[in-house]
């Protein structure tokens, strides 16, 4: 309970408007403890840069304020690199590489992290598969031809339908030694997309904290390449202290090749904290060691908990298709504006009810499980029966 603030039930998903999903116990000990304690936070980071590469493949890794927060700092750290001075000149570009290329029909709204790091987007494609009149998009030779020395990185958002494949993109990128960053911030079931984009060729890859992996809603992962890493965690860290003092751990030695300490980077302002940190590495811990067939029976049985509290309702238990692994529970109603008049009476409800509202037009009330407790289920099962009563 947080005082004054109705609860709510989210059945929606891991959506940060709908304050994410509630925490597994360990990890909530673990931002107690660190909450206790004060560190080094460059010693902290170093400790993550070591859990992140054991869970990623990766050379190194930082824990950062969400996935949106990594994209930022990783694209500070494709345009300043290793260059003190321009990183105290960031957002300001001048002299500077800050070009991201972006295919076209991967524009979207967390895009915007590239822009208010400095950078600007360079679209490329026509993407008239997505518009309707043709089946075309972006050709990997349109990004190849779109590379200059202004490029500071190409970005490839991660989801099933992206085109070109990351294996081509990554092809090109290598070839031209421009480095490739990665989305992937929701990319997670499967387990082994944490190896995947890495593997598959990216420099960096972002992903959200509070998503899938169960840690803090303020937290992400920036994993990749040593000397991009490192670049990202000086343009976050607060550096105020004499020079001499401050001393790179293993995990961060490109850093010694500085010629002097950056002043509070352009990441400042998205800076995590201890709390965070502890809490995603626990999180993250949790998430390569549970087997997902264990997940998936433990989301199953809390959906059929649902479907028992509210007898009489044609619910159904489906696969999610998008996430494997994960288990929906839907009433399919007769139109549109039936299930959207149906959600409304559940968000009016004590506690309100939220369920996915990106299904609503296809006459669809879907029920994600991953962010409510067993303990909900039956109030939400009785939400579902009081809501039906009102007649659809
Ligand atoms: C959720 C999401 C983000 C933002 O993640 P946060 O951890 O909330 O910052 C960025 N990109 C994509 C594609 C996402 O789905």
């Amino acid at each position: 309970m947080i005082p004054g603030v109705p609860r709510i039930i989210n059945a929606y998903g891991t959506n940060t408007r709908l304050g994410g999903r509630p925490l597994a116990p360990e990890v909530v000990a673990a931002m107690a403890a660190a909450a206790r304690v004060t560190v080094e936070m460059h010693a902290l980071q170093a400790a993550a840069s070591r859990a992140i590469a054991a869970a990623t493949g990766a050379e190194a890794g930082i824990v950062t304020a969400g996935a949106s927060a990594a994209l930022l700092l990783g694209a500070a750290a494709c345009m300043a690199r290793l260059d003190p001075g321009a990183m105290n000149r960031l957002p300001d570009t001048t002299g500077l590489p800050d070009e991201f290329i972006i295919v076209r029909s991967q524009r979207n709204m967390y895009d915007r992290a590239l822009r208010a790091a400095g950078g600007r987007l360079i679209e490329v494609g026509i993407p008239d598969r997505v518009s309707g009149p043709g089946v075309r998009d972006a050709d990997p030779w349109e990004i190849a031809e779109a590379i200059t020395p202004r490029t500071a990185a190409i970005y490839y958002l991660a989801g099933p339908r992206s085109q070109p494949t990351l294996a081509a993109v990554a092809r090109i990128a290598g070839e031209r030694g421009v480095p490739l960053i990665v989305d992937a911030a929701a990319q997670l079931p499967p387990r082994d997309n944490l190896r995947r984009f890495l593997a598959e060729g990216a420099d960096l890859v972002c992903f959200s904290g509070g998503k899938a992996i169960g840690g803090p809603q303020a937290s992400g992962i920036l994993a990749g390449r040593r000397d991009l890493v490192s670049s990202a965690l000086v343009q976050m860290l607060d550096l105020d202290l004499p020079a001499e003092e401050f001393a790179p751990p293993p995990e961060f030695a490109p850093l010694g090749q500085l010629r002097g300490l950056p002043h509070h980077g352009i990441g400042r302002s998205c800076k995590t904290g201890k709390e965070e940190i502890a809490g995603l590495l626990v999180a993250l811990q949790r998430f390569v060691a549970t087997d997902p067939a264990v997940e998936t029976a433990g989301w199953t049985a809390r959906l059929q908990a649902v479907a028992a509290a509210a007898p009489g309702l044609p619910l159904r238990l489906l696969a999610d298709g998008s996430k494997p692994g994960l288990p929906v529970l839907v009433w399919q109603l007769s139109a549109p504006a039936v299930a959207q008049r149906i959600e409304q009476r559940l968000r009016a409800q004590a506690p309100a009810v939220h369920v996915d509202a990106a299904r609503l037009g296809d006459g669809l009330l879907a029920i994600n499980p991953i962010a409510f407790e067993d303990a909900d289920a039956v109030v939400l099962g009785a939400a579902l029966v009081a809501a039906a009563e009102g007649g659809a």
